[in-house]
């Protein structure tokens, strides 16, 4: 199986979960000094290996027809800060971006140790420019995971599986707090 192969497996299941819409949300690997990205105005669960973008860490095009997702910057904004950082995943999950600071991080006692970090929380800049690359990018110099207000949540790991595992972290914590919530009225 080829790396773009391989990367697409990870995007297909971050569709399929309900992560990410038909056009939002985005993907990124690092290789060497590349970037695998998705592209732009895509439909992910159709995404083909030739459709998938090889940048630099300065955004430029190295192999691929399509233009990269418009956060690239956000993404190798984090390669750059994050040596250690193998991938990112930005999804636009509904229910932690609404709860942001509310989500209780000790609700599920594994969450702490796959999620390595506090979630930060990044107040709202409009998508796709470079003061929110680099105010994500700074959040996550000390965190693993983001909730952008208003937008969504990046997560960043050494490989998918770790980046992917985290934005699944956060939803169930998400999910938990809200259950938490809900019952603790219902018991009054
Ligand atoms: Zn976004």
């Amino acid at each position: 199986m080829s790396i773009e192969q391989e990367f697409l497996k990870y995007v297909y299941l971050l569709y399929h979960r309900g992560h990410l819409t038909l056009l939002s949300g985005n993907v990124s690997m690092r290789v060497g000094d590349e970037v695998l990205i998705t592209p732009t105005s895509r439909p992910k669960p159709f995404l083909t290996p030739e459709e998938l973008v090889w940048i630099d860490l300065d955004g430029r095009v190295l192999r691929g027809s399509l233009k990269p997702t418009s956060e690239w910057r956000m993404h190798v904004a984090i390669y750059r800060r994050r040596p250690d950082v193998g991938a990112v995943v930005h999804t636009h999950d509904v229910l932690p971006t609404v709860m942001a600071e509310r989500i209780d991080t000790s609700i599920l006692s594994e969450a702490e140790a796959y999620l390595g970090s506090e979630i930060a929380v990044v107040p709202y800049i409009r998508p796709g420019t470079a003061e929110l690359a680099e105010a994500v990018a700074e959040a996550l110099e000390r965190n693993n995971v983001a909730i952008l207000k208003r937008h969504g949540l990046v997560a960043v790991g050494k490989d998918l599986a770790e980046a992917v595992n985290r934005i699944e972290v956060v939803q169930d914590l998400a999910m938990a707090t809200l259950y938490a919530t809900v019952l603790s009225t219902l018991a009054r």
